[in-house]
Order: structure tokens, then sequence, then C-alpha cells
């Protein structure tokens, strides 16, 4: 059935797939090792759910509308980041804004500059799927730039030339992951060198989902380009992702441009509860970083000595790898995800490769021992048939 009052875009539209392994995985139930989705392993400690419980006994009132102002989280937000960069510049709560995650900061920012036909948007190939998806769902024009396959920067004269192509449709926003999704790398001066060349009639939009693992993080340079903002979110070390809960840092003018087209009541009761819980208790919180950040480094001496298993260097808490040296790489990875799933590890392939989450140390040793063995099966399948 197709409905003649649905924009022809929306047809040939490729959805997010949110659990792309399997539906009805997405269960504390069964025994699934989720390396899929990037986020923190951990749960939050008993302690701080009964903290949040109590918090929603006593002060939550369940047929009242949420504080709609975030006024008071703003503030707990501009004080975590300015204390998150060097030389702590000081960011006030009206370079803040929240969303329902920053998946919605990302649509926000495309209705404030590009639909209708104001203009395209700029991302750099492979990257977070959301960018493209939203922009698409909006009827705004993606340009897409390749990356390097040896370190996966920015094709720096493929980004020049696409902005300089569009003088019907101009492009109006720049995407870029810091660091990136799924390949895992942060941007090297090169590139933070283009954006800081951009014109100021071009919105640069830094995503820094992963800041609590790279440390990494262009807060610093706010005040030098107004045409800049970041993007950061409780969803992945932060361990909230169940919460919903994303925030833009910017230009307080700009910020309040987003702050006008959000929706009144964007954040759950609960979900701003678990926000000011989660500041509260951030170092407790982030000290698994740690663990992730050496388990991830475990994992990669793993993989690389995977015959055929071409293995990236990571700065957040996921490994990007692609299969070589076979005749079709992509079947071959299709089929060895498939394998994976059935031995119960979910992983992600997107983006031409392999995108492998860091899980806990025992969820890590039996993925790297299923990968060892899947490849290992190679020659038996007719798939994973490599040249010798
Ligand atoms: C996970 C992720 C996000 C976070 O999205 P939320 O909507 O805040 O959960 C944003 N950007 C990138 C690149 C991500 O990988």
């Amino acid at each position: 059935m197709t409905f003649s009052f649905i924009r022809p875009e929306l047809n040939n539209l490729q959805a997010y797939t949110p659990h792309p392994g399997g539906a009805g995985v997405n269960s504390v139930e069964t025994e699934i090792d989720r390396l899929d989705t990037n986020e923190s392993p951990y749960d939050l400690p008993i302690a701080l759910k009964q903290e949040l419980a109590q918090t929603w006994l006593e002060s939550i009132e369940s047929n009242r509308y949420p504080d709609g102002g975030h006024l008071s989280l703003k503030a707990e937000i501009a004080s975590y980041v300015t204390q998150s960069a060097a030389g702590n510049p000081h960011i006030l709560p009206s370079q803040i804004t929240v969303g329902n995650g920053s998946d919605e900061l990302i649509r926000s920012i495309l209705i404030a500059t590009c639909v209708g036909g104001a203009g395209s948007i700029l991302v750099a190939e492979p990257t977070f799927s959301m960018f493209g998806i939203l922009a698409q769902s909006l009827g705004v024009p993606v340009i897409r730039a390749d990356r390097s396959p040896i370190d996966m920067s920015l094709n720096l004269d493929a980004a020049k030339m696409g902005i300089r192509d569009r003088s019907d449709v101009p492009v109006r926003v720049v995407f870029m992951v810091h660091p990136n999704s799924p390949t895992g790398n942060a941007m090297i001066k090169e590139e933070v060198d283009w954006l800081r060349s951009l014109p100021r009639s071009v919105l640069v939009v830094i995503d820094e989902a992963y800041f609590e693992y790279s440390k990494m993080t262009m807060v610093g340079e706010l005040v030098n380009h107004p045409n800049w903002i970041v993007l950061r979110t409780f969803s992945k070390a932060l361990r909230l992702a169940a919460h919903r809960v994303g925030y833009a840092v910017g230009d307080p003018g700009l910020i309040a441009i987003l702050e006008q087209i959000r929706l009144p009541y964007n954040l759950s009761s609960m979900s701003i509860a678990a926000t000011h819980l989660a500041l509260k208790h951030r170092k407790s919180l982030l000290a698994t970083v740690a663990e992730t950040i050496a388990e991830r480094d475990k994992l990669f001496t793993t993989l690389s000595n995977v015959p055929n298993l071409k293995v990236w260097r990571s700065d957040a808490n996921f490994i990007y790898a692609r299969i070589e040296g076979v005749e079709n790489p992509d079947a071959a990875m299709a089929e060895l995800v498939s394998r994976l799933k059935n031995q119960g590890t979910l992983i992600r392939h997107t983006g031409g490769g392999l995108r492998i989450s860091i899980g806990s140390p025992a969820e890590n040793e039996r993925t790297g021992l299923r990968i060892i063995f899947s490849m290992d099966l190679g020659e038996v399948s007719g798939q994973l048939t490599f040249e010798s």
C-alpha cells in the first residue's frame, strides 16, 4: 500500500535499525553479548538506581509536566563541560541546550538550517548514519565525502569540492564525529584546520559522543568560532542510554534558536532526574572508562593477529575492522556477523566494515575467541573463502 499523501522521498528511506542483530534480544534476561550499539556494558549501580527510584517516589509528580526550562540541568552540564576542557573555558548555561538524545539535537539543527530547500549537509563517510537518515527524512540533500582507508581521515579535496559544487543548495552544515563512529579515529590536525578555515556561513557540528573515552574536545575553540557547535550525550560513558539525554554546546545566540524550535517537554522527569544523578556521581560512573580502554587495546591486539582481518586503532569504546583478501568482503562480513550471532554475540556490519563495541572483560574475551573460531571456519563455508 502506498499513500499518495506521503512525501515521495520517504518511500525509499532506509531507517535506522536499533538492534540489527536481533529483535527481542534487548533484554537483561537473555544471555547475549550486545556489542552492537556502543553502550556502556555496565548498568547504573544498584545504590544509584535506588536513589533515582527514591526521587521518583518523593519528588516527581506523574500528573505534572516535566520542568521544560532545564535551568538547573543546563547549569550543571555547563560546569561539567567547563571542567572537561583544557584551560577550563568558562561555559555558560546559556550555551547549553538539551535534547531527547543527541539525535533530537541533530534533527533540530537540520530544521534550523536546511529544511525547505535552504541548504544541504556534508558528511564524511563512513560515519554516524543518523545524519543522513534525519536529513533525508526532512528532504535535506546529503553530500558525502570519503575517508582515507589508511587512517580514516576525511578526504579534504573531496570535502572542499563537495562544498564548492553546491551553489544551487549550498552546504549549510558540516558534520564531523570526533572520534568518528564507526571507524573510531579522532580528527587529525589537517581536518581541524579545515574546519577552522570554513566561512561563518557554514555551521560546523562536532559530535563528541565518545568524549569521555577520547578525552579530546573542541569545546575550548567555541569562543573563537560562533559557527561551531559541539554535541555530547549521556548515552555512552555516562551509562544513561535508556534515559535519552544529549546536549549541545555553542554560541548563546545559536543555542537560543535551538531552544526555540525544540519541543517544550522533550525530556521526561525521570530522564532529568537521572541526568542530575549521573552528573552528581560522575566520578564513580566514569571509573569504568579506564577498564574499557584497557579492554579495547587488548581486543585490538587479539584481532590484529587474525588473518584476513584489518583492524583500525580506536579512540572510542569500539573497534572497527574489515575482512580483506577475500573474493567478496561484504558477503564475508555478513557471514561473520551471522556466525557470531548464532554464538550469542551481536556486532554491527556498517560503513563497509564491522563495528565491535567493547563490553565487559568476559564479553570481550568470548568475542575475540568467537571471531577467531568463525574466521577459522572460512574454507568450509564457501562464503569466507580465503585466497591462499
Ligand atoms: C551514540 C551516538 C550518539 C548518541 O545518540 P543519543 O541520541 O544521544 O543516544 C550521537 N552521535 C554519535 C556519533 C553516536 O555514536
